[in-house]
């Protein structure tokens, strides 16, 4: 059966995630109103995911609904902040109850997971496009941004990076390789790390989260602060299904979607931030150094290591 505007927003999207104390008026009138303390600061972003660029047409809505809100979760985690409200643009091409059903149950994990609650949105018809904005919270001083990376800081990576992009091909049926289910699951649910996030932005002097690829990401603190960077490719952690693939390094320099947090910190802090891996339990990896200069350099056991390719961009020149 398929449901009218209204029915299907009060349906699936008048209560999704958490229930939170701070939030005045949420689904069903004009605007949403939340409470703000001060000295807090507002973080604001916002992801658009097109079907058939951002995922595969056969993804699962499940997916999809799950991967919408991990991509703005991980934005948050980049600046330190604590996730609160989302708001939900939603453009699809007719009200399927299933996909919707799917699609809202996924999120809803994730949202309650992080304490975070859907508080509006705007639902229409037209081909498939979704757009999520979240909003957080953040104390001025430990905001954590691209532009504050400092000569002779360590860099560090979370997690493991390159299965996303590994399961992109599997997903697209371009290759197939062992430990698939895994690979998939990176490209589909990713990990928002948002507690990490948070816990290093006392110690950490520039962030970002990886979405287009390591060397096109840390390129971008690099640009902002005014920096270079050189990183030990054999310091790069590499699952064990990335390893058995056997692709050699260019799609964990190069890959998208992992949405790991690659970050900067002062080498005094580097027994603080290996403590916050174990205590969040989120592996951390140190795998260069800020340079002067402005390129970023790859060293392989002490040899330079050319790279093929750069990170995704759309509208990119041929
Ligand atoms: P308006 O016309 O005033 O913009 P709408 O009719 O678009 O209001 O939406 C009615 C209410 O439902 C609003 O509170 C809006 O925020 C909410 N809403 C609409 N679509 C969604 C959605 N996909 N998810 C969450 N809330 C939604
Ligand atoms: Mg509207």
């Amino acid at each position: 059966m398929s449901l009218g505007e209204f029915s299907l927003i009060e349906k699936y999207f008048s209560a999704l995630g958490a229930s939170r104390a701070d939030v005045l008026l949420g689904v069903g009138d004009d605007a949403a109103q939340v409470a703000v303390s001060l000295p807090q600061t507002l973080v604001m972003a916002i992801d658009t995911m097109v079907e058939g660029v951002h995922f595969p047409v056969n993804t699962s809505p499940s997916d999809v609904g799950y991967k919408l809100l991990a991509v703005n979760l991980s934005d948050m985690a980049a600046m330190g902040a604590a996730p609160c409200w989302f708001t939900l643009a939603l453009t699809l091409p007719h009200s399927d109850e299933a996909w919707l059903s799917s699609f809202a149950s996924g999120m809803t994990e994730l949202a309650i997971e992080h304490d975070i609650q859907l508080i509006g949105g705007d639902t229409t018809k037209g081909p498939m496009v979704l757009s999520l904005q979240a909003h957080g919270l953040v104390m001025p001083e430990r905001c954590l941004t691209r532009s504050g990376a400092k000569l002779g800081d360590d860099i560090y990576v979370t997690g493991t990076l390159g299965d996303a992009a590994l399961g992109l091909k599997v997903a697209l049926g371009d290759c197939k390789y062992p430990e698939s289910t895994y690979l998939l699951s990176r490209l589909n649910r990713p990990t928002p790390r948002v507690e990490l996030g948070k816990a290093i932005s006392s110690w950490a002097n520039s962030a970002i989260d990886i979405s287009d690829g390591l060397l096109a990401d840390l390129g971008h603190i690099c640009r902002k602060s005014g920096v270079g960077a050189q990183i030990q490719l054999e310091s790069l952690p590499l699952s064990s299904a990335y390893l058995r693939a056997d692709v050699g390094y260019n799609m964990a320099l190069c890959g998208g979607d992992d949405y790991e947090l690659c970050f900067t910190a002062s080498v005094q802090y580097r027994e603080t931030i290996l403590s916050l891996s174990e205590q969040y339990d989120c592996p951390v990896s140190c795998i260069g150094k800020v340079t002067s200069g402005d390129a970023i350099e790859c060293i392989h056991f002490g040899e330079r290591y050319q790279v093929s390719r750069q990170g995704y961009q759309h509208f990119a020149e041929p």
